[in-house]
């Protein structure tokens, strides 16, 4: 499988997990890292090879941003919780410590997309504006889509208010009982489910999304957690994009 990052990025931790099955799209680079420093994770961009790394500054929303090479004269990030690229040569990175980072991709058509997903952009509908743009982008059918949900804070462990559990569930309808449940004055939340059942609802199969890597509360030697860490906790960065312009259709 080849995945190279540019350099810093490549020595900032050895653990990326990968979407299952993602490595048959020729010059798809994608990953989910492991924890990595705030900062790190937090750049404007970063240059390696043919590679240029964008990211935004993320402010809890559904704003989704077209990405192109102009992203390598951003003199500020721009303020989005997503970005959707057509080019080749752009790595769209995403910061988290909790929410859930949403990777997509329409091989076919070459175009991928990178959301920062927590409670209030789930609430939005962040996943569902992502997919309703690749069928602006390129007239993509949600069907052909794949969809990777990565390191994310559990229902496990995933504690909030019931408004908040309850605008969520009635308004995306998650199957997965899982996806809430009241746990004494409070409930707890599976950002990833409802997430799942958003994307369900616009268009894409079950069988085309996965999720990727654990409860981030958990597994927290490995994977940062702005519960347990607060505000200087450290992040997960997760990536995708297309290395090289493809030569021949892929
Ligand atoms: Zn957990």
């Amino acid at each position: 499988m080849t995945f190279s990052l540019p350099f810093p990025l490549s020595t900032l931790t050895p653990l990326w997990l990968r979407a299952e099955g993602w490595d048959r799209f020729p010059g798809l680079v994608h990953g989910f890292s492991g924890r990595v420093p705030k900062n790190a994770a937090e750049f404007s961009q970063a240059q390696g090879g043919d590679l240029t790394v964008c990211t935004v500054k993320q402010v809890h929303g559904d704003e989704i941003i077209m990405v192109n090479q102009h992203c390598k004269a951003w003199e500020k990030r721009p303020e989005a919780d997503g970005m959707i690229t057509a080019e080749a040569g752009l790595l769209l990175g995403i910061a988290s410590a909790e929410c859930v980072p949403v990777l997509m991709v329409a091989p076919q058509q070459g175009i991928v997309a990178a959301l920062h997903a927590g409670w209030r952009g789930t609430l939005k509908g962040i996943s569902a504006r992502a997919i309703e743009m690749f069928t602006a982008a390129g007239n993509i059918d949600p069907t052909s889509l794949w969809v990777a949900l990565g390191p994310a804070i559990g229902g496990c462990c995933y504690e909030v208010g019931i408004e908040i559990g309850e605008s969520l569930v009635q308004r995306w309808h998650p199957s997965s009982l899982t996806a809430w449940r009241p746990h004494g004055e409070k409930g707890l939340l599976d950002l990833r489910e409802i997430n799942l059942a958003q994307c369900e609802q616009a268009g894409v199969p079950r069988e085309r999304m996965q999720l990727v890597g654990p409860c981030t509360f958990c597994d927290s030697s490995r994977f940062a957690s702005y519960r347990r860490e607060g505000p200087s906790a450290s992040r997960q960065l997760s990536m995708i994009g297309w290395q090289t312009e493809p030569s021949e259709p892929r």
